[in-house]
């Protein structure tokens, strides 16, 4: 069957948006479809497959422009999906131990656990390791002497994002250590790290595998807040949720925690 017309006889109104298989690659939930203004716009986002577009009646300059560069995305990401090297780890990172104060300072600052850190004792930084298919193929080392550049360390750069946690509700924020401490405070969320300046097709693969989004960066970001939300919603067709903080999450300002966890509980008690 010809992609517009299955489009077609999904019949979406103005607003309307749809989630279900691909018809193309028969991916599971990869295919979106959202009507926007009579704009009909599509998109797979499994691995692989190039089906994706947009038409419709009215379409502005801002929509051919984003269907241009998404056109480019998704040819970069079908040509570079290549296998995730496993990280050598260098034998200055390693296991933290009680002496090693400057790390002790600074996990027991953020309230985060040993166990999810190493120390990299050349360099001073609290090392993050990000896991891969259960391998660590990269990490994030913050650093936590006097005088180091940069502040957030990559070790390999194989990594697309840092996620923890393993719930239906995608946190996007700010850095490591917001993302490990938010889903402290809500451990039936998952939070995400970009490890970037801007949004990537593997973000996007990633972030179309949950239920609802919310983007919650530092209280400075806000037009890339404004940015990554109009991206996601028209990339995944997923329900994004921009979230003004007072402060960074990492800090754990009352008011930030309680409205998260609203927006969370609603997000799922309407979902
Ligand atoms: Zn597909």
């Amino acid at each position: 069957m010809k992609m517009r017309e299955f489009i077609d006889g999904l019949n979406l109104k103005d607003g309307d948006k749809h989630r279900g298989d691909c018809p193309e690659c028969r991916g599971r939930n990869t295919f979106t479809v959202t009507n926007m203004l009579g704009d009909i716009k599509y998109n797979c986002f499994k691995l692989g497959c190039t089906v994706g577009g947009i038409y419709g009646s009215d379409m502005t300059a801002a929509e051919i422009q984003y269907r241009l560069k998404e056109q480019q995305m998704k040819r970069a990401y079908t040509n570079i999906k290549k296998e995730k090297e496993t990280m050598e780890i260098p034998e200055y990172v390693v296991t933290p131990k009680v002496n090693h104060t400057k790390h002790q300072r600074f996990i027991r600052r953020w309230g985060i656990a040993m166990g999810d850190t190493m120390y990299d004792v050349k360099d001073e930084r609290v090392v993050f390791p990000i896991k891969y298919d259960g391998r660590i193929i990269d990490a994030v080392g913050r650093a936590v002497g006097k005088k180091q550049h940069p502040k957030w360390y990559r070790y390999t750069g194989e990594a697309d994002y840092y996620t923890v946690g393993s719930g239906k509700i995608l946190l996007i924020v700010e850095d490591v250590v917001s993302a490990i401490i938010a889903t402290q405070e809500l451990p039936y969320i998952t939070a995400m790290a970009i490890l970037g300046t801007s949004l990537s097709p593997k973000h996007m693969e990633k972030i179309g595998e949950y239920d609802k989004v919310i983007i919650a960066l530092d209280p400075d970001a806000i037009g890339k807040t404004v940015e990554y939300r109009r991206e996601i919603e028209l990339w995944t067709g997923n329900k994004t949720v921009a979230m003004n903080l007072i402060d960074d999450i990492k800090y754990r300002e009352y008011e930030d925690m309680d409205k998260l966890k609203e927006l969370c509980n609603e997000v799922s008690s309407n979902h």
